[in-house]
């Protein structure tokens, strides 16, 4: 057997084209376009390519893009008080940090200034609580990215066992609980778990969001299971999941490529996001 490949950028480009052409529709209704801005403090250079690859989606789908990138000398003070005026702005519908940070800035503070209705990126304490709630609110990006390929799936989610290595709170975490909401049997994996293998190998869904080069082999994978790789690790100039895809391929029922399978959805529902909260402060839908 040999696993199917899910093709995450032909999955995000079509999504992107249905929000492009919703925009499209809402425009002449409410006079002007969904906006979304992206705070960047210093140079690190793979946050200043999300960066611009984020501004060139919103371009191409019609979404206006209030981008402000702050030297890494900037002070908290000076990054709050722009959010502050973002939240303000009448035509900026989200707003994200761009993490990571320098040391000497306060992530967690930044983040919960951001008006919760505008948190594109859906890491406020706000939108985290209506997530564990089940409520409508914003989710981040790319656990909402995993769970949108998964909806692409010939494969109802409810019973199911899935697996997530991670625990972080922009994945791990929201993820395990998005996978709970649509009805699956959930594990988390962590650093600290002995023998993962065992518990890896009862996955029908998998899904690495570690953050180490091809941890996950094919003895550690169900025959026919789902394998999503969220990790992106740099070996030499090229990216590598989490997943040794080429050892896993052939145990696999269907798994994600890196680059190519998450990495897009998460851009994807960012601007998903915007036009989310755009729709809410008109009362339309998405
Ligand atoms: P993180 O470092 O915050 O968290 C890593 C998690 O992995 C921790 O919770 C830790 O407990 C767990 N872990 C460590 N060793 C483990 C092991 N041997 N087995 C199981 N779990 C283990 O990282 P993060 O922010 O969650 O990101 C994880 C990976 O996903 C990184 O490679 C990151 O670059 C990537 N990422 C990709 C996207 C995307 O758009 N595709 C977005 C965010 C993060």
């Amino acid at each position: 057997m040999t696993a199917q490949i899910i093709d995450g950028k032909t999955i995000a480009r079509s999504m992107q084209q249905r929000l492009a052409d919703r925009i499209s529709q809402l425009l002449p209704e409410y006079g002007r376009p969904p906006g979304l801005a992206v705070l960047m403090v210093g140079n690190d250079p793979a946050s200043s390519a999300y960066v611009a690859n984020k501004e060139k989606s919103c371009d191409r789908i019609g979404m206006t893009s209030f981008g402000k990138h702050f030297p890494v000398t900037a002070s908290q003070s000076e990054v709050l008080a722009v959010i502050e005026e973002l939240n303000q702005n009448p035509g900026v519908d989200g707003i994200l940090v761009q993490l990571p940070l320098p040391p000497h800035l306060d992530s967690v503070e930044l983040i919960t200034a951001i008006d919760p209705r505008k948190d594109a990126d859906g890491l406020h304490p706000v939108n985290l609580g209506k997530l564990v709630r089940g409520e409508p609110g914003l989710r981040s990006c790319t656990p909402a990215g995993v769970m949108a390929l998964l909806q692409t799936l010939p494969i109802d989610l409810t019973g199911k066992r899935a697996v997530v290595m991670g625990r972080s709170i922009l994945v791990g975490k929201p993820l395990a609980l998005m996978l709970l909401a649509a009805n699956a049997t959930v594990t988390i994996v962590h650093s600290r778990t002995p023998a993962p293998e065992e518990i890896t190998r009862e996955a029908d869904i998998l899904v690495a969001a570690v953050g180490k080069p091809h941890l996950i082999k094919a003895g550690m994978v169900k025959p026919g299971a789902v394998v999503i790789d969220v990790g992106i690790n740099r070996s030499g100039d090229k990216l590598v999941g989490d997943v040794d895809f080429a050892d896993v391929l052939p145990v696999a029922g269907y798994i994600t490529p890196v680059p190519g399978g998450v990495g897009p959805m998460t851009v994807t529902l960012l601007l998903q996001n915007t036009l989310w909260s755009y729709c809410q402060r008109y009362g339309t839908n998405l």
